[in-house]
C-alpha cells in the first residue's frame, strides 16, 4: 500500500508503508494519517476559511520529532506547514494533501525567575506563557488573545498589551533553537548565527521550525490597570477625537486601543453590549495598578458610556478577555492593516466611517496606539521594519456564513486601500488574510529596505524553499 502526499513542485509523492512506518519510528509523538483515530482531535486551525485537509500529520513531542518530520519532508520534497499555535490569521497553519507539522504537544514555559528570562517551547500558547510567567509576578510581551500560539506571533512581531512599555515580542528574543531546512539545529542569538538572528524577528517561518524561544521578562502584574468603556456608536466621533486627544497626553507604560464591533450575548460580558454594535475604548498600565487608574481616567469620562468595566484586574485576565469571541473554527477572518504616523482628521473620519458601515456584526475597525518602545529600535536592526509609526489601523473581518465571503472580504479590501494611503506604506503581515491572493501579499510593503538582506539569509538557510507554507520570502538567487 502507499499514499499520496503533496509535494513543493505541485505533483503528489507516493509514501509506500515502510516510509510510514520508518517515520512513526523516528518519532515519539504521533503520526497520523486521515485514517487514524487521533486525526480528528488534532487542535483545529482558528481561521474557519482555511481549516486544512493535510494528508500526513506528525504531532512532534520534541526537537528530535521535529528534526525528523523535516528531513522526511525534504527527502520527499512535501509540501509542509508548521502550526506553532494554528492562530495563522492567512490561513497558514494547515495545508491540503500536504505534511502537517503539529507542535501543540511543545508547550513547555520553563520561568528562571532570578535571570528573568522565560524558555517557551515552539507549539506554546500566549496563555501557556502568561500562566507561569505570571507565577512570578513577570510578563515577557506577547499578544492580546490567550489562545494566539507563541510561535507564529513572535515570529511576526507579537504586539500586546505592554508593548509601548517593553516593545513587541521580538524585541524580548534572546535565543531560539531552530531546525533548518537541512536538519541542523541551531542556535540563533545576538552572538550566534546572527544573521539567522535577525532574520527571526520579523521574518515568520522561512528560516525554519523554531523548537523553543528564550525571551526576557518584566516585572508586570499580577493585578494591572485595565480600561474597558462601551459606548453606543451614536457616539462614535466624539470618541475617537476623545481618545485621540487622551492617547497624546499617555506615558509609555499605556498601550492601548479603540474599536468597533457587535459582540454576541455572552456570560462574561455585560448585557449592556449584548448584540449592539458598540465603540469599546481599551487600555493597560504596565506599572503601578494605583497610578495606572489616574491615567486611565479620563478615558473613563468621556460622553455616557453603555458600561465601564474598567479597574485593577489580574493581567492573566485581561489577556483571556477577548478569548470567547475569537473560538478556533468559529469565524472565517480576511484582516487587513496599515500603520500612519498620525491619526489626522482624514483618518480619523475615515475610521468613523468605516466603523459605522461594517460588512458583518464581528468584523472588527480596530486602532492600535503603538509607539514608545517599539520606535526606539531601529527599523533595519530587526527583519521587522516599522518603527516609526505612532499608529496600527487593522480592519478585521470576521464573519460565520461562507455567502458573505465576497462581501466582507471586498469591503476589507476597500477600506484597506483607502486608509493604506495615508499610511507609512508598511502593514503587520501577521494581521494579513488570505482569500484568492497569494500567501506572499504585503511581503515587500512589510519588509521594506529589509527584504534583500532577508532573500540572502533565506537562501542561505531553505535554498529550495521548503518553509513556504508562510508569508513567504524567495531564496535569493
Ligand atoms: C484571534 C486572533 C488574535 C490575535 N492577536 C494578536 C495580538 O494580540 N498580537 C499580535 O501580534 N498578533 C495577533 N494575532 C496574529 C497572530 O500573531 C498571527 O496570526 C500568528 O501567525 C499566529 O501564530 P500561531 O503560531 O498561532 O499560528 P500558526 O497558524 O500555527 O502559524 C502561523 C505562521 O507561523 C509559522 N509558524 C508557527 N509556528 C512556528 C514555529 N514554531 N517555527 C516556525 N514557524 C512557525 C507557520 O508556519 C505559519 O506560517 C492574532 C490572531 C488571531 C486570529
Amino acid at each position: 500500500m502507499t499514499m499520496t502526499v503533496a509535494q513543493l513542485q505541485g505533483s503528489g509523492a507516493a509514501i509506500s508503508d515502510e516510509s510510514l512506518e520508518g517515520l512513526r519510528a523516528a518519532v515519539r509523538g504521533d503520526v497520523l494519517t486521515a485514517d487514524d483515530p487521533g486525526y480528528a482531535a488534532v487542535r483545529p486551525a482558528y481561521n474557519a476559511m482555511h481549516p486544512g485537509h493535510p494528508a500526513l500529520v506528525v504531532r512532534a513531542s520534541g526537537t528530535a520529532d521535529v528534526v525528523a518530520a523535516v528531513g522526511f519532508a525534504r527527502e520527499h520534497g512535501l509540501l509542509l506547514a508548521v502550526r506553532g499555535g494554528g492562530h495563522s490569521v492567512a490561513g497558514l497553519s494547515s495545508v491540503d494533501g500536504g505534511l502537517l507539522l503539529d507542535l501543540a504537544l511543545m508547550n513547555g514555559v520553563d520561568v528562571d525567575p532570578d535571570a528573568r528570562t522565560v524558555r517557551v517551547q515552539g507549539g506554546a500558547l500566549v496563555g501557556d506563557l502568561d500562566h507561569e510567567t505570571q507565577a512570578f509576578g513577570l510578563v515577557a510581551p506577547s499578544g492580546v488573545v490567550s489562545d494566539t500560539g507563541v510561535a507564529g506571533l513572535t515570529l511576526g512581531g507579537g504586539e500586546g498589551w505592554v508593548r509601548r512599555k517593553h516593545g513587541l515580542a521580538i524585541d524580548n528574543l534572546l535565543s531560539a533553537q531552530v531546525v533548518c531546512a537541512d536538519g541542523q539545529v541551531r542556535t540563533a542569538s545576538a552572538d550566534t548565527n546572527p544573521d539567522l538572528f535577525w532574520a527571526l524577528r520579523g521574518g515568520g517561518g522561512n528560516f525554519g521550525v523554531v523548537t523553543s524561544f528564550t525571551f526576557r521578562c518584566h516585572p508586570v502584574g499580577p493585578t494591572v490597570a485595565f480600561a474597558g468603556v462601551f459606548h453606543p456608536v451614536s457616539d462614535a466621533e466624539n470618541v475617537y477625537r476623545s481618545f485621540r486627544d487622551w492617547a497624546a497626553t499617555v506615558p509609555d507604560e499605556i498601550s492601548a486601543l479603540i474599536g468597533c464591533t457587535t459582540l454576541p450575548a455572552s456570560e462574561h460580558t455585560p448585557p449592556e453590549i449584548h448584540d449592539v454594535p458598540m465603540i469599546v475604548t481599551g487600555a493597560v498600565y504596565a506599572g503601578d495598578p494605583e497610578e495606572g487608574m489616574k491615567v486611565i481616567q479620563p478615558l473613563r469620562e468621556i460622553g455616557t458610556p453603555l458600561v465601564d468595566i474598567s479597574g485593577p484586574l489580574p493581567f492573566v485576565g485581561v489577556q483571556a478577555a477577548f478569548d470567547e469571541f475569537f473560538r478556533r473554527g468559529s469565524l472565517r477572518s480576511y484582516w487587513k492593516s496599515t500603520f500612519v504616523q498620525d491619526l489626522t482628521d482624514p483618518v480619523l473620519d475615515l475610521l468613523v466611517a468605516k466603523a459605522l458601515d461594517r460588512p458583518s456584526d464581528r468584523t472588527f475597525v480596530v486602532t492600535f496606539l503603538m509607539g514608545g518602545a517599539i520606535n526606539a529600535v531601529g527599523p533595519g536592526d530587526t527583519a521587522y521594519s516599522e518603527r516609526s509609526a505612532n499608529w496600527m489601523l487593522s480592519m478585521d473581518g470576521n464573519w460565520t456564513d461562507p455567502g458573505d465571503d465576497d462581501k466582507v472580504i471586498s469591503w476589507v479590501r476597500d477600506a484597506w486601500a483607502e486608509l493604506h494611503e495615508h499610511g507609512t506604506g508598511t502593514l503587520y503581515l501577521n494581521f494579513t488574510g488570505v482569500a484568492d491572493e497569494s500567501a506572499t501579499v504585503g511581503v515587500a510593503s512589510a519588509f521594506g529596505a529589509n527584504l534583500d538582506r532577508l532573500a540572502a539569509i533565506k537562501a542561505t538557510y531553505d535554498p529550495e524553499n521548503l518553509f513556504r507554507l508562510n508569508n513567504n520570502i524567495v531564496p535569493a538567487s
